[in-house]
């Protein structure tokens, strides 16, 4: 373990690993510090859309995700209740339209895939970072181990309760947005194929709430994630574990199919969703914050991984072109703060038109073409990390400050 390094990483999640990666392929080192005795996802799915492909493909990973992933020919969504068809979001041709596929992993094999050509020697486990100093030539960085590290630069990518930035913002705490959600992962053997129909990626919406399932590992296995408005108060942290039946019951008077998946659930998690406020504040002189510890957002976009690969990619570039890292990190942010100030912005207009109580006023709103489910994720998915990263980019009136 070094006392001394040039960019510390603080955390080796799914963004920790990405920029690890990412600064690997432009030939700068970098040591990440993990809290956790292993690297490891818990939770069972992740999506990730073409943009966020492309970043990883320009790290060289686009193989060995291609490896693991699961190309996902689109989402069927239907009313929770009745069963009615509401609208089909085509992915078939994204490969064609956006220059990358969709791609749905389990997470383990995506974090396999980011850890894959890192050097071990330079990935710190059970280093709990517990506090930061800031002096004029470097960061001493504090973990509970005793273990203490000075470093020219400081990468946050610590989640959603960020320590990296509560020592630079004080006590910035997420907040509990009042959803929580459920999940649970199913062999794809037990799941008659109808309840999937057609394409194995299902989505059922409902009064304040939803469900989505599908296929990770080709067939292997079924992901179910759901999300739900309550009043009640859900721990965060994808491993407490749920009451099967409390889950059922989350979903009353489920049409045939739904409640045939539902019955196959023996065992599940909840999780309370928080997320942070948009925030200008992601981080100063040569502390950078990336990912959830910049930007924890709902899920109802599936862009939290992507945009922290997206952060990944375009931070490592600005770090390659500048000589002075607090100059690479200002230029980051003023290239990632508006996109993804917009993208926050789309996943809490999803998950408010998702979970419209008024069904029938939903249905029309996507019969007559003027709302999708999903949002208008164009400019999301359209967006190129490798051209784009030094352009201010676009993000449409609806979604803009
Ligand atoms: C229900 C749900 C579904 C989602 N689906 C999608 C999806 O389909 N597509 C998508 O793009 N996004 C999705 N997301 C969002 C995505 O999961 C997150 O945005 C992403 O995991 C964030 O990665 P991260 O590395 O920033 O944070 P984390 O995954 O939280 O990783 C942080 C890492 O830092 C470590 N750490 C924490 N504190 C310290 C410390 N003090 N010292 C050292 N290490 C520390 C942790 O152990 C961890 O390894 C979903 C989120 C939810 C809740």
């Amino acid at each position: 373990m070094p006392s001394s390094c040039r960019i510390a990483i603080v955390g080796g999640g799914l963004a920790g690993l990405a920029v690890a990666h990412a600064l690997r392929t432009f030939g700068i080192k970098a040591e990440v510090f993990e809290a956790a005795p292993a690297l490891g996802e818990i939770g069972a799915a992740v999506n990730v859309s073409p943009q966020a492909v492309k970043a990883l493909q320009a790290i060289d990973l686009g193989d060995k995700i291609a490896a693991v992933a699961t190309a996902s020919p689109g989402i069927y969504t239907r009313n929770m209740q009745t069963g009615e068809f509401l609208e089909f979001n085509d992915r078939r041709k994204n490969a064609a339209r956006y220059g990358a596929p969709y791609y749905t992993f389990h997470r383990a094999d995506l974090l396999d895939a980011l850890a894959s050509g890192l050097d071990d020697s330079a990935i710190h486990l059970g280093h709990r970072l517990i506090g930061l100093e800031e002096r004029a030539d470097g960061i001493i960085l504090a973990f509970a181990n005793g273990a203490r590290v000075e470093a020219e630069i400081v990468i946050g990518a610590d989640g959603v309760r960020s320590v990296v930035r509560q020592a630079l913002y004080g006590n910035d705490n997420p907040s509990y947005t009042g959803q929580m959600v459920w999940r649970a992962l199913l062999k794809g053997a037990d799941v008659p194929q109808d309840v999937l129909e057609p394409t194995g990626h299902i989505q059922w919406v409902g009064p304040g709430c939803h469900l989505l399932a599908y296929y990770i590992r080709g067939e292997a296995l079924v992901n179910i994630v759901t999300q739900e408005d309550t009043d009640k108060w859900v721990e965060e942290g994808w491993s407490t574990r749920g009451d099967p039946d409390e889950m059922r019951a989350s979903f009353p008077n489920p049409e045939p199919r739904l409640e045939k998946l539902l019955s196959l659930v023996t065992e599940c998690s909840k999780w309370g969703l928080f997320t942070r406020p948009l925030t200008q504040n992601w981080g100063r002189g040569r502390i950078e914050l990336i990912g959830d510890a910049a930007h924890a957002m709902l899920p109802n976009a599936g862009q939290g991984a992507c945009q922290a690969f997206e952060d990944a990619y375009i931070l490592a570039r600005w770090l390659e072109a500048c000589r002075d890292p607090a100059e690479a990190f200002a230029n980051f942010r003023r290239i990632r703060i508006p996109r993804v100030h917009g993208v926050q912005r789309l996943s809490f207009s999803n998950a408010r038109f998702k979970h419209m109580r008024d069904s029938a006023a939903q249905r029309e709103s996507i019969a007559a073409g003027a709302r999708s489910v999903h949002g208008n994720s164009d400019w999301v998915w359209g967006y190129d990390p490798v051209t784009g990263w030094d352009k201010e980019p676009f993000v449409p009136t609806a979604y803009a400050a």
